[in-house]
């Protein structure tokens, strides 16, 4: 009878079964000896109940005599299924087939063997049905492939998996968003894409060793992949950087809290063989389809939004916007106009004083660098500092700035100090202790009155090298303030060590914190409670409102920094006030907190009825805006305000001039993580093709709506004024 064997790639020499049908038939056994013999294949055979009925020589050779005692024994328990990694189209299970009574063809199997090994088979064969049509057993043929195998789903493996975290990897991660962003186009699902990277990650590399960074490498892997959960994978794309992809998710509302989560987590500190470590994360956020319809596309918009994330301040994070494809580019540019800028000294700084609330006297002044550029203006240090730490020019921005500031402080009174900022990467750099002696030796500014700002950033790496530093400059008498506080690691482990003479509460407490249900007050109080303990002053940073300083007084700050007493001044302004023997800063300011209002200028669109307007956007906030650019509105009117990228968001008008209006919206906007307000959900670009727009990432502008108007001829309500602005 013949057995008919299919051939497989690893049994091309076996003669070929059917030819032999034809010729004179030789013995069964013979046969299937010499094909034994020649090394090439292995047999097997089942019974109607699928039970193992024989085992070939060569087989029981293959797994040990012992597994003769297998006779008998259901093949499903013989041969087990093995899943194929990275497979396109995974094999059925054996069962299944073997019920099905389907051919096996090139079936993969582990086989146990009786000595605790695993051998892998590639089985082939088929189901017997005799004259009668009765089932009688399968019988097949089976191949050693576990060398090749053995490999090979090491290969796959490597090729799919991070080998250091065991998280999914580069490539995988790859295939997984091109196929994901196709499949989910055809049935309009969106997907968000999150690129999460490590801040000062290479410190930790750097100063504890590689070892130390592969295992923070693996307890960040565990702390993203518990966040994560089952809403989405995620990857490691290589060094420190990490990729997570969330089906079915475009409410940023959502993705903000998600990201704000990880953020949190993985600023906790590490326990790393005995020795603790600390990194900060910044996270850069794309949505499909609105952010990007290919993978290309949607993993730079990701890319660009982490850039930026890293730039504004680190340990945040940045929804993409298609303003940021501009922001990028220019940034560069703006790398190399600082190091000119610092090569010509063309750097100045501002005082900020720190006053006392109960005296109004002055007792510090904050020194804040200054940069005006021919072409761009004024730059903010918020935005400046990020590129120059990008680099070593943080270093010696930072300590010309130290230098300065020494020197224009010997020209105030003595009882004043001077507050230095500090960059994390200028502080732990070998050197910054003979800087700092350096700055003053030359001014002869006593130890004791300078003081460096400091965020918690800096104690990240080996906490045993900054904690030498700290001592060995507090030694000198140099003062400590930590700067920020709050917005950091939330860690309160290292106030304990005493390096800090002064808390500024960071501005994002106080600013507000008058507002009705808001716990920054309790915050502050327990701040400031926390500081009297450990023998600290406290600093309200960002005050500008009169109730935001009744507030920080009665919480018992003992110093408050902010407009409300004065915007940075020069120093020419300092002298100016100390000659004068005008020392003593008044609070001035509006009497209430507002909402936080953004003052933009740009060009939005209005819906009303059937008709389109475009209207300028005067500023923002969570709430409401405030349009101009269309008289005769009343009080009342239903609109939609459409901010661009899709962003919609009903509105009623609450009140008017002749040709301003307040919007009141319907929903509230959401924060962007980086100062902005952007709406929870934006309409689909999927809807848009329905109605004939070709399927693309939403663009900037007005879009897509405009493109409404010209369908819509009707009579408009309103008259639109002239939009005549600079920069429009
Ligand atoms: P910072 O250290 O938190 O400095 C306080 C910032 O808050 C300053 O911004 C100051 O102008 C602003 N500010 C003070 N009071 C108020 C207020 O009532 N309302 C508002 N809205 N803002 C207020 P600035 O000068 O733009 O500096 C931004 C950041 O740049 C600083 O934040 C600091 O982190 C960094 N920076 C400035 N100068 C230096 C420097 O010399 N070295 C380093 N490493 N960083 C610097
Ligand atoms: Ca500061
Ligand atoms: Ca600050």
């Amino acid at each position: 009878m013949p057995l008919g064997f299919r051939k497989s790639a690893g049994d091309r020499k076996a003669p070929a079964p059917e030819k032999r049908e034809a010729a004179p038939r030789p013995e069964r056994n013979v046969v299937l000896g010499e094909v034994e013999e020649l090394g090439i294949g292995m047999f097997w055979a089942t019974d109607a109940e699928d039970r193992l009925t024989f085992l070939s020589q060569r087989a029981l050779a293959d797994l040990g005599a012992e597994a003769e005692s297998l006779i008998g024994t259901p093949l499903t328990r013989v041969f087990l299924d093995v899943e194929e990694e990275g497979s396109a189209s995974p094999q059925r299970s054996l069962a299944f087939k073997l019920k099905a009574r389907s051919k096996l063809d090139e079936q993969i199997v582990a086989v146990p063997t009786a000595r605790g090994a695993t051998r892998w088979w590639r089985l082939n064969g088929r189901a017997l049905i005799d004259a009668k049509g009765n089932f009688q057993g399968f019988r097949g043929s089976a191949v050693d492939i576990s060398a090749q195998y053995a490999y090979e789903t090491q290969v796959a493996r490597q090729s799919q998996v991070d080998e250091l975290t065991g998280l999914a990897n580069r490539r995988k991660l790859g295939e997984r968003l091109a196929a994901m962003l196709a499949a989910f186009r055809a049935s309009k699902r969106s997907c968000a894409l999150m690129m999460v990277d490590l801040d000062r990650f290479k410190q930790v590399n750097d100063t504890m060793g590689h070892p130390a960074g592969d295992e923070l490498l693996k307890q960040v892997a565990q702390r993203l992949s518990a966040i994560v959960g089952q809403a989405g994978e995620v990857g490691r794309l290589g060094g420190d950087e990490f990729q997570v992809l969330l089906p079915d998710m475009d409410d940023r509302g959502t993705l903000g809290e998600l990201a704000n989560r990880i953020v949190q987590s993985l600023s906790q500190p590490y326990q790393i063989h005995g020795r603790r470590a600390i990194i900060g994360t910044s996270v850069g956020i794309a949505v499909a389809p609105y952010d990007g319809v290919e993978a290309a596309e949607l993993t730079s918009a990701a890319d660009m939004a982490l850039y930026s994330a890293k730039e504004t301040r680190a340990g945040t994070f940045c929804f993409f916007t298609s303003q940021l494809r501009d922001a990028a580019s220019k940034s560069a540019l703006l790398g190399d106009r600082l190091r000119d800028a610092v090569d010509k000294n063309a750097l100045k700084l501002a005082y900020q004083p720190l006053v006392d609330p109960e005296t109004n006297e002055v007792k510090c002044f904050e020194a804040l660098l200054r940069w005006h550029d021919e072409e761009e203006g004024d730059i903010s240090p918020a935005h400046f500092i990020p590129i120059a730490e990008n680099d070593d020019l943080i270093i010696r921005l930072g300590e010309t700035a130290l230098r300065q500031a020494c020197i224009d402080a010997v020209a105030w009174p003595e009882t004043i100090r001077v507050a230095v900022n500090v960059s994390a990467k200028q502080f732990v750099r070998p050197g910054f202790r003979k800087a700092v002696v350096g700055a003053l030796q030359a001014s002869g500014l006593p130890a004791g009155r300078l003081e460096l700002e400091i965020t918690e950033s800096v104690f990240v790496g080996d906490l045993e090298e900054v904690d030498a530093l700290f001592r060995e400059l507090k030694k000198i008498g140099v003062r400590f303030a930590l700067d920020d506080f709050g917005t950091g690691y939330s860690s309160l482990g290292y106030l304990k060590h005493g390096h800090f003479d002064k808390i500024k509460i960071d501005q994002s407490f106080v600013r507000g914190c008058t507002e009705n249900g808001d716990i920054n007050p309790a915050i502050i109080a327990a701040i400031v409670a926390l500081a009297k303990a450990l023998g600290m002053e406290t600093v309200a940073e960002g005050v500008e409102a009169m109730d935001e300083l009744e507030l920080v007084r009665a919480r018992g700050a003992d110093l408050v920094q902010g407009f409300i007493y004065s915007r940075p001044m020069t120093q020419e302004q300092v002298l100016a006030r100390f000659e004068a023997e005008d020392a003593e800063f008044k609070p001035s300011g509006p009497p209430r907190h507002r909402s936080e209002r953004i003052t933009i200028f740009r060009k939005v669109g209005l819906i009303h009825e059937d008709h389109y307007y475009d209207v300028i956007l005067r500023n923002l906030s969570k709430t409401g805006a405030r349009i101009t650019g269309l008289a005769g509105v009343p009080v009342g009117t239903d609109v939609v305000l459409d901010l661009g990228h899709g962003q919609l968001v009903v509105s009623k008008v609450v009140n008017a001039t002749e040709n301003s209006q307040g919007l009141k919206f319907e929903t509230h906007l959401i924060a962007d993580g980086s100062g902005g307000f952007m709406t929870r959900h934006r309409i689909s670009p999927y809807s848009l093709a329905e109605a004939g727009i070709p399927l693309a990432a939403l663009g900037a502008g007005a879009f897509p709506l405009a493109k409404w108007r010209e369908a819509n001829k009707s009579v408009p309500k309103f008259v639109q004024l002239e939009l005549s602005a600079p920069g429009l």
